[in-house]
């Protein structure tokens, strides 16, 4: 029988501010130093008030705003009451009733809502099995956004949560490393065979995406077969045990009523239209989805070549830079006015993503350490193009581009490195390499095609890969 799985998610992202959510604290995820950013607000101290981080509200409302969300006007703090040893005053500041997004769209997945909140400690067991709680990660603040049970499978679950991931970088308001802890994903998955929902179980601790994917194929197989018995799924919450590569069960799901929510007595409502959101909106930089669509007409790259830039922001930069470049080079050049606008940018695409990842992967240096700045690349396309260096000449240059910074025409002007173009010079060399190679000549002549590729190779060797491969088989042609 077939059973038609659904999933939910619910994500948290640390948000990227200077401060903590409600004191002043650094917020600095990489300090080592265990229980340094702290201070009595983050600590839970009674009698300690708490003070809006309105940076981080902003960061919630930009990612609202491009989901396609409603923006509440007003939007209030509520208590969330638990106990556990990461957290300190006893109950979580969060929103309840009124988080400041509601509604929106990713991948055609409907979003439910978006909601702020504080992150808490984090524990750690030492040797001797004692239990260390370090409070640097208190109170930073936590943006968290639940989606509507509408994904079908691990897949798209995965795919949006990608998505979700670029999205907070372009927006530039969170790491969203998952090795990091910067974005935790905890999925809920039901199986049904009628378009009634089933009952779901919520699977947590999944800390990278390949965990997401696994985690939900399998809870899908044990949910049918458990159904496929006649028997009846129980609502809980598990956890992914990622040694035995299967979901394991922790407690039975509380429900929200279990946490006494209710309006943080410290807190004023945030009054939403002081934010100025239509200015945000204006504001907000382009985002993946349009950079794809622009990327694939403006620069002829394919779907799959995009998505290689578009992954990484910093490539982004880098590629748009050199892009920007080559067509102010174009403009500015008649002899590469009438090559085709696109295959330019496909040299581009080219040296960047294999010659110079490959020299970077090699050398294991990262983009931002990396001395050739997009100009020059650019420029090496540029003399590419123009025909003043063969390809072969060009991976040279690039990589003594790469160990000294230098530029590319600096490099070909110093090691005299540009095509030779004189007509004689090559006549030369192809008359020498005719008179010591006669019996290939011969050969040749007597309709062995290939031989002419092995005369072109030791030509161009002898002209030190200077030499326009087109110009040279034209003279042996001329001359043989
Ligand atoms: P709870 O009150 O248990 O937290 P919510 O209604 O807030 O439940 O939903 C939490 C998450 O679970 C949401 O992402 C939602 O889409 C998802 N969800 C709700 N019901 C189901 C279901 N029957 N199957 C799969 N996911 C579900
Ligand atoms: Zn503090
Ligand atoms: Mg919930």
């Amino acid at each position: 029988m077939f059973y038609q799985p659904v999933i939910g998610l619910e994500i948290h992202c640390e948000l990227k501010t200077k401060g903590k959510m409600f004191c002043g604290c650094p917020n600095n995820p990489d300090e080592v130093r265990a229980n340094f950013n702290v201070c009595p607000v983050c600590l839970g101290h009674p009698g300690t008030l708490p003070v809006i981080n309105r940076r981080a509200a902003e960061s919630v409302l930009k990612l609202g705003l491009a989901l396609g969300g409603r923006i509440s006007s007003v939007s209030h703090f509520d208590r969330k009451s638990y106990f556990y040893p990461d957290l300190p005053k006893g109950y979580q500041i969060s929103q309840y009733q009124q988080p400041l997004v509601k509604g929106g769209n990713l991948n055609g997945v409907r979003i439910t809502r978006i909601h702020l909140e504080e992150d808490t400690g984090t524990l750690s067991h030492d040797k001797d099995n004692h239990t260390l709680v370090d409070f640097n990660r208190a109170g930073i603040p936590l943006m968290e956004l639940v989606t509507e049970p509408d994904i079908k499978n691990a897949e798209e679950a995965v795919a949006f949560a990608k998505e979700l991931r670029l999205i907070l970088r372009y927006l530039g308001i969170s790491g969203a490393n998952m090795e990091k802890g910067e974005m935790r994903i905890e999925v809920n998955i039901s199986v049904s065979q009628d378009d009634k929902l089933g009952v779901k179980v919520e699977v947590k601790n999944l800390n990278s995406f390949k965990a997401v994917e696994e985690a939900i194929k399998c809870e899908i197989q044990r949910q049918t077969a458990i159904l496929e018995r006649g028997e009846k799924i129980v609502q809980e919450t598990r956890g992914w045990n990622e040694a035995k590569r299967e979901t394991v069960s922790q407690r039975f799901k509380e429900e929200s009523h279990d946490y006494r929510y209710f309006p943080e007595p410290d807190l004023p409502p945030l009054d939403l239209t002081e934010f100025r959101l239509e200015e945000s909106k204006h504001s907000l930089p382009e985002l993946p989805a349009e950079k794809r669509i622009r990327f694939e007409k403006e620069y002829g790259l394919t779907a799959i070549q995009t998505e290689i830039i578009i992954e990484d922001i910093r490539v982004v930069k880098y590629f748009e830079e050199a892009a920007g470049e080559l067509k102010f080079q174009i403009l500015n050049s008649p002899a590469t006015r009438d090559t085709a606008q696109q295959d330019k940018f496909q040299i581009l695409y080219n040296y960047l993503t294999s010659d110079l990842f490959g020299l970077m992967a090699e050398q294991g240096i990262a983009l931002k350490d990396l001395k050739i700045v997009p100009k020059q690349l650019a420029e090496l396309v540029g003399l590419i193009i123009e025909n003043e260096i063969s390809s072969r000449i060009a991976k040279d240059v690039l990589k003594e581009m790469f160990l000294t910074g230098l530029s590319p025409r600096q490099i070909v002007q110093e090691k005299e490195l540009s095509q030779i173009s004189d007509v004689g010079e090559i006549e030369n060399v192809v008359k020498k390499i005719i008179a010591e190679n006669l019996k290939a000549v011969e050969d040749y002549k007597k309709g062995k095609e290939n031989i002419l590729q092995f005369l072109i190779g030791k030509a161009i060797a002898d002209l030190r890969g200077r030499g326009n491969p087109e110009v040279i088989k034209k003279i042996f042609k001329k001359l043989i």
